[in-house]
């Protein structure tokens, strides 16, 4: 095993441990409304578990050795760098939206609305998180079913989901939300104008 595919390992549980830590701040029982997901974003979801796992087999046996690519070790290494801070962006998203956080679309009964920490320019930390982990597994595995697949699962998921969320959210707290959105961006925060 290499030093890329071990940082993918340590990434795995890593992740792990943080989305059960704080998933399990979130009660079904105090779930208020819930809205209807494009079936295209559970199709995206199957594909990014399956994305997930891919690797242990590349990992551990020659399995999917057909679909390997060569690349270069600096991409590789920059690939580690945009997967751990993937990894840190998750934490922080985590951190900041706390029991406002749900698997799905669901509004709580004590939802609020995170406009601070990370949430205060961007909009969809977490979405990013997964962005940078399906661009970091791109470079550290250097499988095409193993790697790059996962980008094609995020953009389903993040294209199909992330208007009915802002909606969802717009309904529920209105102007409020209108006026966030117009100070932040969705995933990129606004480097140039405040
Ligand atoms: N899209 C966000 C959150 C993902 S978790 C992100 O990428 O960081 C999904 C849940 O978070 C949904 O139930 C949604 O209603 C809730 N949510 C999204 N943005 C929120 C915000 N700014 N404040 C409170 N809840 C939010």
């Amino acid at each position: 095993m290499e030093i890329f595919e071990t940082c993918y390992l340590i990434g795995f549980v890593m992740a792990t441990v943080i989305r059960s830590y704080y998933g399990m701040q979130f009660k079904r029982g105090e779930v208020l409304q819930s809205q209807k997901e494009n079936p295209i974003v559970f199709i995206g979801m199957i594909l990014w578990g399956i994305t997930l796992v891919l690797p242990f087999i590349t990992i551990f046996s020659n399995g999917l050795a057909i679909a390997d690519y060569e690349i270069a070790t600096p991409l590789r290494v920059l690939g580690a760098s945009i997967f751990f801070g993937g990894l840190w962006v998750l934490w922080r998203s985590h951190v900041d939206l706390a029991a406002n956080f749900s698997p799905s679309l669901f509004i709580r009964k004590n939802h609020t609305l995170v406009t601070t920490g990370i949430y205060r320019k961007i909009r969809h930390p977490m979405y990013l998180s997964f962005f940078m982990w399906a661009i970091g597994q791109a470079l550290l595995i250097a499988n095409w079913l193993a790697g790059p697949l996962g980008l094609l699962a995020f953009v389903l998921i993040y294209l199909f989901r992330v208007k009915h969320e802002e909606q969802q959210l717009l309904d529920r707290f209105g102007t409020e939300y209108e006026q966030y959105q117009k100070k932040t961006r969705r995933l990129l925060p606004k480097f140039f104008r405040d």
